[in-house]
């Protein structure tokens, strides 16, 4: 009999999971509390890790036509503007990874992602509220009053889970203590600038801005994180102007203050982080993506992670008779590695943010060296297959 499949979340992990669990056979069911499916913000990094599994879905078509292929990255002194290292990244990524490294709008790709799934599949308005195992399934029940049986029920419903505070308890996620001013610049507006179709990241004490194309190389995308002790919605909300991001970047190089100035609009969002979890399924429940392992964006993996969780679940469900060992199997294969990228974007954040001194010039001086962001030095990141279902040793 096939399996019916509850996913609840229509963000770009639980999409992608219900497009590859259909394609896997399984009869799949997403709920997701917002009236349409909307992403927030700008635009996203995809390394080939992620690209590789959206391509293989089929999906190859549409990224193509809404992303951009970066020809590499940049990552440059915050007031001077020195070079701290170059990598390339296309066609070089699809040389060496079967698949290329993109930025992408993050509306973009949700609607990518969505075409490959049947609307009627989709069910707007569905803000879940509780669940419950029933042994050979599991239930679950929406604040619209709709009840929901299914043979199996995954979490994809972002830092805040409602599924996770149902299977682990609720406390709340912890502020990280960074805060990013986001924004869109048509590119005719930096035209002046003469940037390559690439994305470049600028490091300074407390603070670092990453900038990229999106939309068809048609607008620019920035991200200004700085760092801060506290945040209240409250006190922060009337901060979202171009000019308070100007202001959090002053005596940043020209070219960071000209990107800033030339948007229109610009909204902050606040980080927030929570530790690793030991588990992620009981029964037959369990989570993906941001439910259970949100991540600081300093690796540009979350969304990646997602993708990936979302491959491995159809592979596992697909290669293992028994739901709920196939749920147990898909967790310890899927925990090592996103536990790593967990720990590997915290440590992003005190070396990118590092005061001017001793610690930044030895940062600076292995940079030059290493070229860690080259897409030869991830080779464990990028041609990770979450199809394979290895054996685990628990
Ligand atoms: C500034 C910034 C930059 C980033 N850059 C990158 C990047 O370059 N590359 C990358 O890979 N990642 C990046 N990330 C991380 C990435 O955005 C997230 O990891 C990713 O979006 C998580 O996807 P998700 O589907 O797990 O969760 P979400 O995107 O949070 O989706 C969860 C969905 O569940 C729904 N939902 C929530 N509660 C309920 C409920 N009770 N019932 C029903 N539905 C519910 C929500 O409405 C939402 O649609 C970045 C993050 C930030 C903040």
């Amino acid at each position: 009999m096939t399996l019916r499949i509850a996913v609840i979340g229509g963000g770009i992990g639980g999409l992608t999971a219900a497009v590859a669990l259909l394609q896997a056979g399984f009869d799949v069911q997403v709920y997701e509390q917002a009236p349409e499916l909307t992403e927030v913000g700008g635009g996203i990094n995809m390394a080939p890790n992620a690209t590789r599994v959206l391509r293989r879905l089929g999906l190859a078509e549409g990224l193509d036509r809404e992303g951009v292929r970066p020809l590499g990255t940049h990552q440059r002194r915050w007031h001077d503007g020195r070079t701290l290292q170059r990598a390339p990244l296309n066609p070089l990524c699809e040389e060496l990874y079967g698949a290329p490294h993109m930025t992408i709008h993050r509306a973009d790709l949700l609607s990518v992602i969505a075409a490959a799934f049947s609307a009627e599949r989709v069910h707007l308005g569905h803000r879940l509220v509780g669940r419950a195992d029933r042994g050979d399934g599991a239930e679950a029940w929406f604040d619209n009053g709709v009840r929901i049986t299914a043979d199996v029920l995954v979490g994809a419903d972002g830092i805040h889970s409602a599924v996770r505070t149902a299977l682990f308890g609720g406390e709340a996620p912890d502020f990280a203590g960074c805060v990013a001013y986001r924004g869109l610049v048509p590119a005719e507006r930096i035209a002046a600038l003469g940037l390559e179709l690439g994305s470049q990241s600028w490091v300074g004490p407390g603070a670092h801005f990453v900038h990229y194309f999106v939309s068809c190389g048609q607008l620019l995308n920035f991200v200004g994180w700085t760092e801060h002790d506290e945040w209240n919605r409250e006190d922060w909300t009337d901060r979202a102007t171009v000019a308070r991001a100007l202001a959090a970047f002053a005596g940043w190089h020209e070219q960071v203050r000209m990107i800033i100035s030339a948007a229109e609009t610009c909204f902050i969002w606040a980080l927030f982080d929570r530790d690793p979890l030991r588990r992620w399924s009981a029964g037959r429940t369990t989570l993906l993506g941001d439910a259970c392992h949100p991540m600081y964006p300093f690796m540009g993996q979350g969304a990646a992670m997602a993708i990936e969780d979302g491959a491995a679940l159809a592979a596992c469900l697909r290669a293992i008779a028994d739901p709920a060992e196939a749920l147990l199997h898909y967790e310890r294969l899927r925990l090592p590695r996103v536990t790593r990228l967990q720990a590997m974007s915290r440590a992003n954040k005190t070396r990118f943010h590092l005061r001017d001194g001793p610690a930044q010039r030895a940062r600076d001086a292995e940079w030059a060296k290493a070229g860690d962001r080259s897409p030869d030095a991830l080779r464990w990141l990028y041609e990770f297959d979450p199809g394979v279902v290895a054996p685990v040793t628990v």
